[in-house]
């Protein structure tokens, strides 16, 4: 089997060559590129690949039908919303992710937002770069809150886990309720999640049921105290009703891992000129851990699929 690899898994070449080398020995081919946005690029680089492997790179419908010898897509990635799996379900390919590679990583992160902006970390050290005091910016501390999940998978749980470490009482909303959920968390409606939190931290997946769920009307039903962290999916906020909400005190701060396209933004965004917003460019997964944890994860999958027994199956 031919496998491409078309973008960095972000590890070190002893490790990627570590991974490929039970393929290569076996009489695979494995050849790794750079990361190319170019479809005719992707295309020329993938035409005769049998499996193709991508991080977050976009791989649109134009590309998967063109390779004609396609037959599995392994994603190094949770989130799959950027592969085009209506073309890869109508040419029967199959597609997995990388789950579970990095819930540790955006599960700190997001602790580590809420940290931030409760004690105002990048202010108090601007104050004392300019040889300043903290004067007025007396931080409040994470386990005095209540902090509402939103979608409680494996992210979702890691994240409750370590807010009942700090003392938190944890919401969470989710379409189904989980048994691993039990005496963690106090399932309630997302309206009470809303009205109820300190904080709220975002971890569902994006799909129809969450596109812009948070918008002007949920936002609306917050406190104006409260904080919003999203480390899910740009496009389950809405980012123009979010900017607005902040710039005008209706809520207090935000944390933003996620935006509409991946980093580099627009300098116009306007999460980037609202208040108290902490951002970051979509880093919460990247961890020294979380890299090689989904290269084995990824080679794993190719070895399953290979074997008839497809892992952390999307298609
Ligand atoms: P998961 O599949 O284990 O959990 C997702 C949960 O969300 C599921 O339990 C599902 O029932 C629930 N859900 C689905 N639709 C929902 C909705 N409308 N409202 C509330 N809950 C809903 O996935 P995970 O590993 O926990 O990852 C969650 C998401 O986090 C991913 O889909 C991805 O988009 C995002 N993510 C972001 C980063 C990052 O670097 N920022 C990294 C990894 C994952």
């Amino acid at each position: 089997m031919n496998i491409v690899l078309l973008e960095s898994l972000g590890v070190s070449e002893e490790l990627l060559h570590e991974c490929a080398k039970p393929f290569l020995d076996a009489g695979h081919t494995f050849t790794a590129y750079e990361k190319n946005t170019d479809p005719a690029v992707q295309i020329e680089r993938a035409k005769d690949a049998d499996v193709i492997m991508i991080a977050n790179m976009p791989l649109s419908g134009e590309v998967i039908r063109a390779c004609n010898h396609l037959k599995y897509i392994d994603v190094a990635f949770t989130g799959v919303d950027h592969v085009d799996l209506a073309a890869a379900k109508e040419k029967s390919i199959a597609v997995s992710n990388a789950a579970g590679y990095s819930t540790q990583a955006v599960a700190e992160l997001s602790i580590g937002m809420m940290l931030s902006l409760l004690r105002n970390i990048p202010q108090v050290d601007a104050r004392c770069r300019e040889g300043k005091t903290k004067d007025g910016l007396v931080g409040s501390e994470l386990g005095s809150k209540t902090v509402g999940i939103v979608g409680t998978g494996a992210i979702g749980l890691r994240t409750a886990q370590l807010l009942k470490a700090f003392g938190c009482r944890v919401l969470a909303y989710a379409p189904h309720e989980k048994e691993a959920a039990k005496g963690l968390v106090e399932y309630v409606s997302l309206e009470t999640l809303l009205r109820e939190s300190d904080i709220v931290s975002l971890h569902c997946p994006l799909n129809d049921s969450s596109r812009h769920m948070i918008n002007a009307e949920r936002i609306a039903m917050m406190k104006p105290t409260a904080i919003l962290i999203n480390v899910a999916r740009g496009p389950v906020v809405d980012s123009e009703a979010l900017a607005d909400a902040l710039n005008s005190g209706k809520l207090a701060g935000a944390g933003i891992d996620v935006f509409e396209t991946e980093p580099p933004l627009d300098p116009n965004h306007p999460l980037l000129h609202a208040k108290n917003t902490l951002v970051t460019p979509h880093v919460a997964f990247a961890s020294t851990q979380s890299m090689e944890a989904r290269a084995h994860i990824v080679f794993d999958n190719i070895r399953a699929w290979m074997d008839g027994n497809q892992k952390n199956i999307i298609l």
